[in-house]
């Protein structure tokens, strides 16, 4: 005996009666219960189920656990056996399912726009209770999108009646509806005047007006069509009021409007690259002074700098070092705390930094590479000294 769906006569029951029709044991250790009826809604179409307690006539209470339906039968899993023939008394988490009611409301209305105005399908849906997202068949532009937007909460604010019926086969032939797949059976037409129809058989709002708001969350491409993640009522709210939140702590960081707070942001990366040239062009010039006092005798020179040397003055001093020294010539930069990456090259009697890179691998665990000419990589040590003595030493 099919299950009498509930929620079919209002999506607002929240509370009923029922009797255990069978209970079987699930497999994990919970219990598969069968009641005659039910307002629970099932795992369907993309969307989460219901949650919610059944209390047995001895007052004994059962979370809902999960809820499937299966040839018209529903099932609710629960944690402890419930014997065939107990009465209980079901009750719907509604706060739940209003979110859920609002969210997929919202989604007729932005996939019935979306089909009216650019001519794409909705081909997948996902209304978990973190995200909710809408795939279609097209990719659309954000414009397009940012038009569905408004065009949705324009519907919304219009309060308008949502129908829910079966109609009979003569009606539905003549009538024009989406629908995801070849259906079977009765189907339940879903008709938002003026913005959509759909065959769908989720529970939904009476009118668009309580979904409250929708806010597009996100659009990226997706298997060559769009995909786009929104947030309704009370979920776009919350997530709209911690977004303002962060926009407000930036704007009073920035001692400005958050209006204004983009603009200070690229102000202040500009102003970073800026202080990075400058830093590397004084470095630079430092280097420059410090080359002079070199001994010119010198077979091998190691340098040892600041981890934010720029890496094309490193590879130009290397260079330069290595054109006036015979042995090998190199600088690591870096500190002990976070280790030291490094460039060396072969001098003017044209040793092959290979194997220098070989005692820095094997004595030091440095990871690099290069070629005889000139080696470079990066290791962890305490104490730099070590190093630029055994390779001085070479
Ligand atoms: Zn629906």
């Amino acid at each position: 005996m099919k299950t009498t769906e509930l929620y079919y006569e209002s999506a607002y029951i929240t509370e009923f009666d029922a009797t255990v029709l069978s209970c079987e044991a699930g497999g994990d250790g919970s219990f598969l219960v069968v009641l005659d009826r039910t307002a629970f809604f099932p795992e369907e179409g993309g969307q989460t189920c219901d949650r919610g307690v059944l209390t047995d006539d001895h007052g004994g209470t059962h979370r809902v656990l999960h809820v499937s339906i299966r040839d018209g039968i529903v099932s609710h899993r629960v944690g402890e056996a419930i014997s065939e023939g107990t009465q209980v008394h079901g009750e719907i988490d509604f706060g739940h399912r209003f979110s859920n009611m609002q969210q997929h409301t919202a989604e007729h209305i932005f996939s019935g726009i979306v089909h009216s105005r650019f001519g794409y399908e909705n081909v997948g849906f996902h209304l978990s209770d973190s995200e909710v997202t809408m795939d279609y068949s097209g990719q659309l532009t954000d414009e397009q999108i940012t038009e569905a937007e408004l065009a949705v909460n324009r519907a919304i604010w219009a309060d308008i009646e949502v129908r829910c019926t079966f109609p009979s086969r003569e009606e539905l032939a003549a009538m024009d509806y989406r629908s995801k797949k070849e259906l079977t059976g009765a189907i339940r037409i879903v008709e938002i005047p003026g913005y959509d129809t759909c065959a769908c058989c989720a529970p939904h709002v009476e009118r668009t007006g309580e979904i409250g708001l929708l806010k597009v969350i996100r659009a990226q491409n997706y298997k060559g069509g769009t995909r786009v993640s929104i947030l309704c009522g009370e979920r776009a709210f919350v997530y709209l009021s911690e977004e303002h939140g962060i926009v407000d702590g930036l704007a009073r960081g920035f001692s400005t409007s958050p209006a204004r707070v983009c603009a200070s942001v690229e102000r202040l990366q500009a102003q970073l690259e800026e202080r990075k040239g400058r830093v590397a062009d004084l470095q630079s010039r430092l280097l420059c002074y410090e080359l002079q006092e070199i001994d010119a005798d010198l077979r091998s020179v190691f340098l040892v700098k600041e981890a934010d040397l720029d890496q094309n003055t490193i590879r130009k001093t290397v260079n330069g070092l290595a054109a006036a020294h015979p042995g090998f010539c190199g600088i690591f930069a870096g500190d002990a705390k976070t280790g030291y990456h490094y460039i060396i090259a072969s001098g003017t009697e044209g040793g092959d930094a290979k194997n220098l890179q070989r005692i820095l691998s094997e004595e030091f665990g440095a990871k690099g590479g290069g070629s005889s000419q000139m080696i470079q990589g990066s290791f962890a040590c305490g104490d730099i000294r070590l190093v630029t003595e055994r390779c001085g030493a070479f």
